[in-house]
């Protein structure tokens, strides 16, 4: 066992969920246990930690309160499926753009990324800006859109 659960002042308990990500056949290993090979990676902070770590589900669920991984991984394989979308189009300013149900998102790019979801169902555009990368903003107009169907069925 080569893992940070074997080095001496590594918190065991206290951790908070920062993301998820998807890394297909670029398999890593869980640097908690050092031995789970993983393809769902959690990422995971804590306040008395200097950095955040990329754990699998089993460690992300030891090290966490309460921790729903499987909805956790469920959610990521949904926001993956839509960032890689064969469904992106580029639009006429030459902007990626996608339908998703009622919803148009459309990726710009200025000094940074931003999202804009438009739909005929709501007052306006919402905007999200300054992501770091294409990516990032994907997966932001992602979680705003979760945000907005479940607003609309509540
Ligand atoms: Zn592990």
């Amino acid at each position: 066992m080569t893992g940070l659960f074997s080095i001496e002042g590594f918190p065991h308990k206290g951790w908070f969920f920062v993301d998820c990500e998807d890394v297909e056949d670029c398999r890593e290993i869980c640097e908690a246990c050092g031995s789970q090979e993983i393809r769902y990676v959690h990422i995971l902070k804590h306040p008395n930690f200097f950095r955040e770590i990329r754990v699998g589900s089993e460690c992300a669920r030891n090290l966490c309160e309460g921790y729903n991984s499987a909805e956790i991984e469920r959610l990521t394989k949904q926001k993956y499926n839509f960032i890689k979308s064969k469904r992106w189009k580029t639009s006429k300013n030459g902007n990626p753009t996608i339908r998703k149900n009622n919803y148009r998102v459309t990726i710009t790019h200025t000094f940074n990324w931003n999202f804009v979801i438009s739909s005929a169902y709501l007052p306006k555009e919402i905007w999200g800006n300054n992501f770091a990368t294409e990516i990032i903003a994907k997966k932001a107009a992602f979680d705003k859109l979760k945000e907005i169907e479940e607003k609309g069925n509540a």
